[in-house]
């Protein structure tokens, strides 16, 4: 990928590819858990995102900060002031630099985890999306190498930490309201955010 804005937005196009791909996927993990609608909130989040591309801005600090505006008006849920809040601080650490480094890659998934924390309060272990976004954040902190080198580790390490989140009892979210009965499923944020980042490492490399 080219790592300007340009590289941004196709990054971002191949992001809601995979969202609507996946659209009755994380539909059926929240159907298990929570109230069903995770799967098309994305998808109405990220079609917007789709609609708001072409000339979204000319860095890539931009570009997510358009990306973070339009996924807090349209995604709601949970998820919506979440994921907004992480693509939000991702922008506002990547600055107005024209172009990503792998240092400033990490960097930005740093800033974006730091976000929805700061707005969730979830934990390590709570069953949500931090559990992906948490060991994702120090796979790219520990990765020397390409762009796309650091996006797949952090892909790879949100895998296996949505995997992860398949025997927890829920603590945060609608989740934590079926308590013990939230083991046994993966969480449909958790598993959403592996699904981002993958499209971001596939887009990258
Ligand atoms: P809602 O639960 O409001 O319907 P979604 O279904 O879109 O919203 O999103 C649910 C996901 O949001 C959960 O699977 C979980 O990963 C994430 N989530 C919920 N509450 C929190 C929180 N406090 N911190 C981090 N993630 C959370
Ligand atoms: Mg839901
Ligand atoms: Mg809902």
């Amino acid at each position: 990928m080219t790592c300007n804005a340009e590289g941004v937005i196709a990054a971002m196009r191949s992001v809601a590819q995979v969202v609507e791909a996946h659209r009755d996927e994380l539909v059926t993990l929240d159907r298990e858990i929570g109230d069903g609608d995770h799967g098309e909130n994305l998808k109405r989040g990220f079609t917007a995102v789709l609609s708001k591309l072409d000339n979204a801005g000319d860095t890539p600090g931009a570009v997510l900060k358009i990306v973070a505006s339009t996924l807090i008006s349209t995604v709601g849920g949970a998820a919506g002031p979440l994921y907004g809040t992480g693509f939000l601080r991702a922008a506002a650490k990547l600055g107005t630099a024209e172009t990503l480094t792998p240092e400033s890659v990490a960097d930005a998934l740093q800033a974006a985890l730091d976000g929805v924390v700061a707005r969730g309060k979830a934990e390590v272990g709570d069953k949500t999306m931090v559990d992906a976004l948490t060991p994702a954040v120090a796979a790219a902190r520990e990765t020397s190498g390409s762009i796309a080198d650091v996006l797949k580790a952090a892909a790879d390490a949100a895998d296996k930490g949505a995997q992860d989140t398949v025997p927890l009892v829920a603590r945060k979210g609608r989740a934590s309201y079926l308590g013990e009965r939230s083991a046994g499923h993966m969480d449909p944020g958790a598993r959403s955010t592996a699904l981002l980042l993958r499209a971001f490492a596939d887009a990258a490399s």
